[in-house]
């Protein structure tokens, strides 16, 4: 197996980043390392030519820099102009990106903080292609140059310091890719609660004391629930100067933007990271376009059952945010597409992506409520699928749609394949009335379809695009390319038949208050109380 030896040390104008392979024995012209100019909209590091080199056994090795395709945009690419002999050892500093944060892209780039430093390894990381049967390690070294206390610390997603405690199985470089490092002053920028801990370069404007120990709660009722021990958790908070918050998923972390000067919904901070513990456990193996419903609509689902049902949120807390996400799904202009037709919007509108999320969420309180009533001590659920699902992924078996459909007809002696393609992949289902139940009642109530004549975009970026002539935004006054104030995306979605949305447009140094109403079609939306 080769071996990957990764050395990071911070320097006054970045991190030096050395690596060695061993026996890397490539023929001329072969690639050495390469580089995503960018991930998901994400900058990744420049090198200047002749910046980065590269040595063997021989001595320093020639290299030729390209630009190529790759397979998600350009990739840059050193090739060794010489065959090498024995271990090569590559060396660069990566400077962090000086350009201004844009809003909506995940905080992955490697970016300053203070003294501090982080960013996910595949932005600033320059790695050999993929090749089998590699394992790494990645370590810090005490800087040369700085003035680095015991203050000074470094984290990545798979461990503290030197270590990997993250407790991942695996030794590819796309692990190493996903992971995501930070470093520097650090002593006091951190919390822990049992195995979940929080790290931040910026003080973050909030509790995050006791945030942290809501979610390291949330993580051990999790890992009970889900039969399977916890492992070293870790939340990276980034600042940023936008509203709202910008996130990425990494190995057994997450990291998250909050504003450090604005107001922090933290509500909406916890549910996105409860979101995410549920994908530590819970899948569908197979194809994304066949169980994305059921990876974000179990991650969604059981964020808000688990927490509930052990008092970690309260019952109007639960309540606004089942009725919210129906809202998502079922007051949506795009309720009627196929899963299929949704999927070929994703890059467009926002709202498509949210279809798979809340059809998998009330497909699973509906089946809840049938698992229920079709057991004769009224004490099936879901979740006794989901166990037989997780125990036996943990023998090694392949657990996909199908599998999961046998599962179920198991229980309620029907086949399930019908029930979930019209429910998920059609959009034609509803959650029945004892969906939630017994705690709650359903009802539906005729909601405003939230179409109120610009792209979804615009509660995005505040600034309007693709206003649609004699459309409600039009009609109250709103021009293409304004700049906006206004509510956002779920905040709207929570209107009722009757209210109007409040915007204020600034236009040539002027603020213009208007009220858009929303005047059109509405839809019967499930609702419960
Ligand atoms: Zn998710």
């Amino acid at each position: 197996m080769a071996h990957l030896e990764v050395i990071l040390g911070l320097v006054a104008d970045g991190v030096h980043v050395r690596w060695s392979l061993e026996r890397a024995e490539l023929s001329a012209g072969a690639c050495l390392g390469q580089l995503a100019m960018s991930i998901a909209g994400a900058p990744t590091i420049e090198v200047d030519e002749s910046e980065l080199t590269a040595t063997d056994e021989i001595g320093s090795i020639p290299l030729a820099e390209s630009l190529v395709d790759g397979r998600d945009g350009d990739l840059r690419v050193w090739a060794v102009e010489r065959s090498t002999v024995g271990t090569v050892e590559v060396s660069y500093v990566a400077r962090p990106v000086g350009a201004p944060q844009r809003p909506a892209v995940p905080p992955i780039d490697l970016r300053r903080e203070g003294d501090g430093l982080s960013g996910a390894c595949a932005c600033f990381l320059v790695l050999p292609p993929a090749v089998e049967n590699i394992s790494f390690d990645l370590r810090w070294e005490p800087s040369a140059e700085l003035d680095t206390d015991e203050r000074w610390a470094s984290v990545c997603s798979l461990g503290e310091g030197a270590g990997r405690d993250g407790g991942l199985a695996g030794a590819d470089l796309e692990l190493l890719s996903d992971t995501y490092v930070m470093c520097g002053d650090l002593a006091a920028g951190h919390y822990r609660d049992g195995d979940m801990s929080t790290w931040w370069l910026t003080p973050p404007a909030f509790g995050v004391e006791a945030f942290t120990a809501h979610l390291g709660k949330t993580y051990r009722l999790m890992a009970e629930q889900f039969e399977a021990p916890a492992h070293p958790y870790r939340v990276f908070l980034r600042a940023s100067p936008h509203q709202g918050s910008a996130a990425s998923a990494h190995p057994a972390s997450f990291v998250m933007t909050v504003n450090p000067d604005g107001p922090v919904n933290e509500r909406m901070l916890y549910s996105t990271v409860a979101h995410e513990l549920v994908h530590e456990w819970l899948h569908l193996d197979g194809a994304a376009d066949e169980v994305t419903w059921f990876n974000e609509g179990a991650a969604d689902y059981y964020s808000l059952v688990i927490p509930f049902r052990e008092g970690l949120i309260d019952q109007p807390t639960f309540l606004s945010e089942v009725n919210l996400a129906a809202r998502i799904g079922y007051a949506s202009p795009l309720r009627e597409l196929t899963l299929d037709e949704a999927s070929r919007l994703y890059d467009e509108d926002f709202r498509a992506r949210r279809l798979a999320y809340v059809r998998g969420m009330f497909y699973l309180a509906d089946l809840d409520a049938r698992l229920r009533n079709a057991s004769p001590d009224g004490l099936g659920s879901v979740t006794e699928v989901v166990t037989r699902v997780l125990r036996s992924q943990r023998a090694g078996e392949h657990i996909g749609i199908e599998e999961w459909c046998a599962l179920v007809a198991d229980l309620v002696s029907a086949d399930e394949r019908p029930a979930l393609e019209s429910f998920v992949f059609g959009g034609d289902g509803r959650p029945g009335p004892e969906s939630f139940g017994p705690t709650f009642a359903m009802a539906e109530i005729a909601l405003p379809v939230l179409d109120v004549g610009f792209d979804a975009s615009t509660f995005v970026t505040r600034r309007a695009t693709g206003v649609v002539a004699g459309g409600a935004a039009g009609r109250a006054g709103v021009q293409e390319g304004d700049v906006l104030r206004l509510p956002g995306y779920s905040e709207a979605v929570g209107l009722n038949v009757g209210d109007s949305l409040k915007v204020e447009i600034s236009r040539d140094g002027e603020k213009i208050p208007v009220s858009i109403s929303l005047r059109g079609g509405t839809a019967p939306v499930p609702q419960w109380h």
